[in-house]
């Protein structure tokens, strides 16, 4: 079976816990702390595997999870860090989250992406000594890794789409202009996943063209195959219409013509206004008498369509059409690369209750559930993302609850591994 879309939940590791330890040494009666810092947890990453061509891996392992990060030693050993879980997908896999249906990334370059963080490590009780500080009995936990539900949606990179009725001729055609071996029989259905083909025109010039299930009447309600198989052209450039005018199968080579177009456009009315060349297939089986061929010829040039006679049995014209492809596709913006909507939600401030303050001498430990989250969403490097931290810092009324308990300017305020001087 192919399988084209599937919906996973990855979750990256957690941050290892710091360590209490204290410095021992044979005639150093009391050592100072040496606890070491919990490891960063590992994050989920994905990668391009062109030897992919499905997401078929997926469909019994559903959930990923990245190691932990390994807790901090005495000895200021700092806790191993978890490694990189690493997915590996085929190229033109839509990431999404799943609850949204909003694009996380197009993996269609051959670039890492990182999906899930991996949560950093809580600080060891070395960090907390200070001459003037007690004996620092704490240390932070590390903070938790990034989960997501989200949903793979395979969505092959091709410049050409060939669309037409089932037993038209579309396998025929890849198969004796490129590289693909797709399975050819003269009954409906034979093809049930699309199939790739390189197709090199002359030197440097060559493109790739897909040849996808059989699209139906109904198929664009789910009816038919090849509903869940036109998303694989949704990227083509171009499309390339294969009409039988043989009448091997008595259906009339017009309406067949109709009904794919109005499949397309149902589908979507964006892939239905794509360039489209026409070529009438089968014309080495043409019947005596048959008007079939001039009827559609002049049907489709008529609707401004190029339109192109051949047998793909026979090679007849399969040469020339594919060079006026190459031709026109030198024309055509590439192919479409999926821009990024999803943005993560931030994190917010919950109820100041709900945290936990210990004080230390000047030092003042913050920690609770949602501040794990508020903290592990926090990038320091970036400024919004610091004024938005603070912002929720102040509004929660952590300051205030602070101030009643009697912390002084200049003490020391401790978020996991975050710390400030407290200033009113
Ligand atoms: P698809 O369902 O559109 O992929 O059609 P196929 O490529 O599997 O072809 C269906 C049947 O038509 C097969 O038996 C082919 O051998 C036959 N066929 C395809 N193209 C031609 C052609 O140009 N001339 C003749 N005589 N038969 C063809
Ligand atoms: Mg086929």
């Amino acid at each position: 079976m192919f399988v084209d879309k599937v919906k996973i939940s990855v979750r990256a590791g957690n941050g290892g816990n710091g360590a209490v330890a204290f410095h021992r040494e044979k005639y150093v009666a009391q050592g100072g702390p040496d606890g070491g810092d919990g490891g960063t947890g590992g994050s989920i990453v994905l990668r391009v595997d062109d030897n992919m061509s499905t997401l078929m891996d997926f469909r019994y392992k559903r959930k990923y999870t990245a190691p932990n990060g390994l807790d901090g030693q005495g000895a200021r050993c700092r806790g191993k860090n978890g490694e990189d879980l690493i997915i590996r997908v085929p190229r033109g896999t839509v990431v999404r989250d799943a609850e949204t249906n909003e694009i996380i990334k197009d993996m269609s370059d051959s670039q890492d992406f990182i999906l899930c963080k991996g949560g950093r490590g809580g600080w060891g009780n070395k960090h907390f000594a200070t001459p003037t500080r007690q004996v620092p009995r704490f240390a932070k936990a590390g903070l938790p890794g990034e989960a997501h539900e989200v949903v793979l949606e395979l969505k092959l990179l091709a410049d050409v789409g060939l669309v037409g009725f089932p037993n038209v001729g579309k396998s025929t055609l890849l198969s004796v202009t490129s590289n693909a071996r797709p399975k050819i029989a003269n009954y409906h259905f034979t093809t049930l996943y699309p199939n790739l083909g390189v197709i090199y025109v002359e030197e440097g010039v060559s493109f790739i063209m897909a040849d996808i299930p059989g699209i139906i009447e109904g198929a664009a309600e789910g009816l038919g195959l090849g509903h869940d198989f036109l998303r694989h052209i949704d990227r083509c450039r171009l499309l390339v219409h294969i009409v039988d005018v043989s009448g091997s199968e008595d259906r009339d080579p017009v309406e067949d013509f109709e009904k794919i177009n109005q499949e397309l456009a149902q589908y979507s009315p964006d892939l239905a206004a794509r360039p489209m060349l026409v070529a009438a297939n089968k014309v080495d089986l043409l019947p005596e008498g048959s008007d079939n061929l001039e009827r559609l010829r002049q049907y489709v040039t008529e609707r401004g369509y190029e339109f192109y006679e051949i047998s793909a049995a026979t090679h007849q014209g399969t040469r020339q059409l594919m060079q006026t492809v190459a031709a026109r596709l030198r024309e055509l913006p590439p192919v479409t690369v999926y821009e990024p909507e999803y943005v993560k939600p931030l994190a917010q401030a919950g109820e100041v209750e709900e945290l936990q303050i210990q004080r230390y001498d000047d030092l003042w430990v913050i920690s609770g559930g949602w501040m794990e989250r508020l903290l592990a969403d926090v990038n320091f490097d970036d400024y919004e993302s610091r004024m938005y931290f603070d912002r929720q810092l102040r509004q929660c009324g952590l300051f205030d609850r602070l101030e009643a308990m009697g912390i002084q300017d200049g003490d020391t305020v401790s978020i996991y591994d975050l710390e400030f001087e407290y200033a009113k």
